[in-house]
């Protein structure tokens, strides 16, 4: 990008920072009826518009939207070094896992109280030392549990987040990717429940997702295991699972 270009993107940029919160407003962009702008997330606390006090009106700034949709926007992390620019779809998730910002622990969505908040790099340091116990280092692993369990698995110089929850007689297994969805793709996880004969069995094998993802999206996505307790049941033996998971690359 030449100079001048680079320059106007400035300009356009500081027209597209929200009034109230300061961030870049993204879609739906509201007006006021002397032609304020502000962001939907903001719209929704203020009563009047805080530049004139004027009320709103239900139009949006479809101009300002489409210009928003276009523009390239600067990671959260530029003071810290980042210089890439993302559209409106990629920016959360690059901000997420760029390697200037920090993540805070993974564990923590699998409910373990932890307060650590690091760069991504320095996650699995932090795993080794404050939770051994959930740590596995081969692909390849069986969860025996008949209860919810979690892990992280460390292979292929990544690590990857495990967990199963039991609820309302449903079984769903889901591994994700300590990652951005581009790189999860990567990967494919099987899933393969077997009996003691193994002549009955059950495989299933999904991509990896991204730990961006919450897990409700996995489990209602249907790009995770999900099976019903009874069929489960089939496949215990004293009161032990032979849930096989085996991770590999695609
Ligand atoms: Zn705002
Ligand atoms: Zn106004
Ligand atoms: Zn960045
Ligand atoms: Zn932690």
């Amino acid at each position: 990008m030449d100079h001048l270009s680079h320059a106007l993107d400035e300009a356009l940029l500081s027209n597209l920072e929200c009034p109230v919160c300061t961030e870049y407003m993204v879609p739906l962009i509201n007006l006021c009826t002397n032609g304020h702008n502000i962001c939907s997330k903001c719209r929704e606390k203020v009563q009047c518009c805080p530049t004139c006090t004027a009320e709103f009106s239900n139009i949006r700034n479809v101009t300002l939207e489409n210009i928003a949709r276009r523009q390239r926007y600067p990671c959260a992390n530029r003071q810290s070094g980042c210089l890439h620019l993302f559209s409106i779809e990629h920016i959360a998730e690059h901000e997420a896992f760029c390697t200037y910002g920090k993540i805070v622990c993974p564990l923590r969505k699998v409910n373990v109280e932890c307060h650590w908040r690091g760069f991504k790099c320095d996650f699995e340091e932090h795993a080794k030392a404050e939770h051994p116990t959930y740590i596995l280092r081969s692909p390849k692993f069986v969860s025996r549990l008949l209860r919810g369990s979690a892990a992280l698995v460390l292979c292929f110089g990544e690590v990857f987040l495990y967990n199963k929850v039991v609820r309302d007689g449903k079984y769903y297994c889901v591994v994700q990717l300590i990652g951005p969805r581009s790189e999860a793709s990567k990967y494919k996880c099987e899933f393969k429940l077997y009996v003691a004969n193994s002549i009955e069995q059950i495989s299933k094998t999904f991509t990896v997702r991204s730990y961006v993802e919450d897990f409700e999206t996995s489990f209602n996505s249907g790009k995770c295991l999900r099976l019903d307790d009874v069929v489960v049941r089939h496949f215990v033996l004293e009161e032990e699972l032979s849930l096989t998971i085996t991770l590999s690359k695609v």
